[in-house]
C-alpha cells in the first residue's frame, strides 16, 4: 500500500499556533522533509518529538521529490513543513505534492497558520475578494512594472516583502497606486506584532521615522481610491467612504483631515455636530 504525503503548517512566530493534528501528525510519520532541518530541529525539540528529518529546499527540490515519492509509493508515511507557516504559500513543496499525485499517493493539508490570512483576516479590509500575490520584486523597475499590472484589481491585494525593502516598496506603491489604503502587518502572532493602517505614503513616513525597520512583513492594498471621495464630498460621506475601503474610524478620520488639511479633531467636531 501507497503511504501518505501530509503538508503540515506550523507556526509563523507563536508557538502555541501550532494544531493539536499537526503535533500528532509529525509524532506519527516515518520521515519529516524540512525546508531548513535546524530550524525545524528547535520546533520538534520544543514539542519532545523525535523524528528522522530530511532537507527539503528549493536547492535540492528535485533530487529530493524522486527520493521522497520513492519511499511514499515503498508505503512510507512522510510530513513535509516549512520554516514558517504553510508550506507551498511562497515556500517549497509543489513539485513533490504534483509528483505524489502522479505517483497515486494520498496528499493530505493539515491546515493551519500562514501569514498571508493572518494579515489579511486583522487587516480591517475588504476580505470579500483578495489576491495573493507573493514576494514583491527586488528591483523597482520590475515591482513598479508588476505594480502597474495589479492596478485595475479591485480586490484586495496581499504581498510578503522583506523589513529592509519595505520603504522602497511603498514609494513605488504610492507613485503605482496613489492613495489606495494600505496595511503593513509586522510581526504576526509575535510580541512586536502591530498592524500600521493608512495610504502608502502616510505609513512609509511612520516607519522611516524608526531607527530601524525590523521582523517580517506583509503588505496588504484594498480597494482602489478611484472610488474615494472627492473634496466636495461632505466630511461625513468622506470619513464613511474611507471606511468602506478597509479604514478603521480612527484611520479614517486621520486619512480625511490629512486629505483636507484639517485637523483631527475638526473633522470628528464636523462628525459629532
Ligand atoms: N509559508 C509561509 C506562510 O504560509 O505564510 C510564508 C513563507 S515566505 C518564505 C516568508 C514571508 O512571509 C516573510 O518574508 C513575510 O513576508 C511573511 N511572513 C511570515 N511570517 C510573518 C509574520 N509573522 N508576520 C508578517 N509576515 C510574515
Amino acid at each position: 500500500m501507497v503511504g501518505t504525503l501530509f503538508i503540515v503548517a506550523t507556526p509563523i512566530g507563536n508557538l502555541e499556533d501550532i494544531t493539536l493534528r499537526a503535533l500528532r501528525v509529525l509524532r506519527e510519520v516515518d520521515t519529516i522533509a524540512c525546508e531548513d532541518t535546524r530550524q525545524t530541529g528547535k520546533l520538534l525539540a520544543h514539542f519532545g518529538i523525535q523524528k528522522p528529518t530530511v532537507s527539503y529546499h528549493e536547492h535540492n527540490e528535485a533530487a529530493r521529490t524522486d527520493e521522497l515519492v520513492k519511499k511514499l509509493a515503498a508505503g512510507a508515511s512522510v510530513a513535509l513543513v516549512s520554516d514558517a507557516g504553510t508550506p507551498l504559500v511562497s515556500d517549497p513543496g509543489y513539485r513533490l505534492v504534483q509528483a505524489a499525485i502522479a505517483a497515486g499517493v494520498t496528499v493530505t493539508p493539515i491546515p493551519g497558520p500562514s501569514a498571508a490570512l493572518t494579515a489579511l483576516s486583522g487587516a480591517g479590509l475588504p476580505t470579500d475578494s483578495f489576491r495573493f500575490c507573493g514576494f514583491l520584486p527586488a528591483k523597482s523597475s520590475q515591482r513598479r512594472k508588476l505594480l502597474e499590472e495589479f492596478r485595475a484589481e479591485t480586490c484586495t491585494l496581499i504581498f510578503y516583502e522583506t523589513p529592509h525593502r519595505i520603504l522602497d516598496a511603498l514609494e513605488d506603491v504610492e507613485a503605482v497606486m496613489g492613495t489606495r489604503p494600505a496595511v503593513v502587518a509586522r510581526e504576526l502572532t509575535k510580541l512586536h506584532e502591530e498592524f500600521l493602517r493608512g495610504t502608502a505614503k502616510e505609513i512609509r513616513a511612520e516607519l522611516a521615522a524608526r531607527p530601524s525597520v525590523k521582523g517580517e512583513i506583509t503588505l496588504l492594498l484594498g480597494k482602489p481610491a478611484e472610488s474615494a471621495a472627492t473634496d466636495d464630498t461632505p466630511i461625513e460621506e468622506a470619513v464613511r467612504k474611507a471606511e468602506s475601503l478597509g479604514l478603521s474610524r480612527m484611520d479614517a478620520i486621520k486619512h480625511v483631515a490629512k486629505e483636507r488639511g484639517l485637523a483631527k479633531r475638526d473633522v470628528y467636531r464636523k462628525l459629532t455636530e
